[in-house]
């Protein structure tokens, strides 16, 4: 049941092959068996299976409307969840405890979905590896020598493994889309705003997106219907009524438009990676899509660009871990600021304290101009780009990540090698495009994530081209094989 996708078991569960108990108590099981992976922080072993209980007895009664009753889902460890210890993988916050909900998992839970757990994360989300956790690295389920990418890799992780239906993610620079390349899965970020950021834990406020981490792009399209929408609380959340993504699926796609990107097909892809994304190209030419070649000429500045203002956001949003108000505060502060100096190195991890002096370097007065500006000016040309190249195509077509997963440890000594991992999935938070990642083959037995970008708003054509593509192919329906004893 754990390689099913959240449709199938909705009509396993309907039909009573199982109840939300045995599927809750299954996925416990197997998370327990494959610690070692180390996808969770924290297991709601109790909450979960309560929460179940109480799904299986709403269908006995006949009272299963909620569109998710019984399906656990596991939040990446950067959304609030109430009376449950919210850490954003970093010491910083290994002691708090959520007063309240984001509305990311409060409208999950409210849609009927268990929350299993909570996974581990870069901390505050920095990172493409998942080494900069506090709680440690996670492993791929592909090959546990390698990385599951970052900074959402426990969720990436834990859904490959079969280890919870599906998760959510954030994407600030490809946080969705990387580790859902690396670990074979489908990963969705949508357009800036069509989610709200409340009660998420925020690493660079105009770039963060929350997104679903998932098997299928229909599971996708069934868990983005449920999270868009406009919040009160968050005055950047579009307030553009939300579409049923799940029926626009099967819409027709004859007269779609790709365009590959030719800046991602340069040097520094991979040979192997390219051939399993040409292969991929193939598929959509066979089912009639015309394709063709755009150029994004300012795409080659997205990541110095991206690493200016991210930061720069980053040293501000981090401000409020002072050691006074909440989070962890040093042994017998002899003043107020050896508080703050000592509460904030011992709390923060390394990455996390580049990021803050970078950022406060790129804000500071003679600096300004010279990086933050420059920056935004370069972000704006970027965003041109892409509106250039879809007044020629519907969806720009590109691979999610420079090769397949790699080892732990092979790049924590090279920061501009693990920056550079992004390179393709930037340009999208820069523009605030919505984009994805589906599997799309395999290199070395790694899985290879093919990147789809589309226009402001338009989900509902992505990811009706992803499940079409899904339709044609199986690569979404393979999964790792692990030693569970089952
Ligand atoms: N890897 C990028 C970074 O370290 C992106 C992270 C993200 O999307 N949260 O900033």
């Amino acid at each position: 049941m754990h390689n099913c996708s959240i449709v199938q078991q909705l009509k396993d569960l309907k039909t009573g092959k199982y109840s939300a108990v045995e599927l809750t108590s299954h996925y416990l099981e197997r998370i327990k068996k494959l610690a070692p992976l180390n996808c969770y922080i924290t297991v709601l072993e109790n909450k979960a299976l309560e929460a179940a209980k109480n799904a299986d007895e709403d269908r006995a009664g006949g009272r299963d409307s909620a569109l998710l009753s019984g399906i656990p889902i596991a939040h990446k460890d950067i959304f609030c969840t109430r009376g449950v210890r919210t850490t954003a993988g970093s010491l910083m916050l290994d002691n708090f405890t959520s007063p309240y909900e984001s509305t990311v998992v409060e409208k999950l839970r409210s849609a009927g979905a268990i929350t299993i757990g909570k996974t581990n994360m870069d901390e505050f989300a920095m990172g493409s590896s998942n080494e900069n956790s506090y709680f440690g690295a996670v492993r791929n389920p592909w090959d546990q020598s390698r990385v599951p990418g970052g900074s959402s890799g426990g969720s990436a992780a834990a859904v490959a493994a079969g280890l919870c239906s599906a998760a959510t993610g954030t994407d600030t620079g490809g946080s969705i889309r990387q580790p859902s390349a690396h670990c074979g899965i489908t990963g969705f970020k949508p357009t800036y705003g069509r989610i709200s950021r409340w009660g998420m834990i925020a690493f660079a406020s105009s770039l963060d997106q929350a997104g679903p981490m998932t098997r299928t792009a229909e599971d996708a399209a069934l868990l983005l219907g449920i999270m868009a929408g406009r919040d009160k609380r968050d005055s950047t959340s579009l307030t553009d009524p939300v579409p049923d993504y799940s029926a626009s699926l099967n819409q027709s796609l004859s007269t779609l438009r790709i365009g590959l990107c030719e800046e991602f097909f340069r040097e520094g892809l991979d040979s192997r990676s390219e051939k399993v994304i040409m292969n991929a190209v193939r598929v959509f030419e066979d089912m009639g899509v015309r394709i063709t070649s755009v150029s994004l000429p300012n795409i080659k500045y997205s990541v110095p660009a991206y690493y200016v203002l991210a930061s720069a956001e980053a040293s501000a949003n981090l401000s409020r871990y002072d050691g006074v108000r909440f989070g962890y505060r040093c042994d017998n502060p002899v003043n107020l600021e050896d508080l703050y100096k000592r509460s904030r190195s011992q709390g923060f991890g390394n990455e996390v304290k580049r990021r803050i002096m970078v950022g406060t370097f790129a804000l500071s007065t003679g600096y300004y101009d010279a990086y933050y500006r420059k920056a935004q000016q370069i972000r704006r040309l970027i965003s041109n780009d892409f509106k250039n190249a879809f007044e020629q195509v519907d969806i720009l077509l590109g691979p999610a990540t420079p090769q397949p997963a790699f080892k732990l440890g092979e790049k924590t000594d090279d920061q501009v090698s693990m920056y550079l991992q992004d390179i393709y999935t930037i340009g999208g938070n820069l523009a605030g495009l919505p984009a994805m990642s589906i599997p799309s083959g395999f290199a070395d037995q790694l899985p290879v994530g093919l990147q789809l970008i589309g226009d402001h708003l338009d989900e509902s054509r992505l990811l009706a081209t992803a499940h079409q593509f899904q339709q044609q192919t199986d690569w979404h329906l393979r999964s790792p094989e692990l030693e569970t004893g089952e």
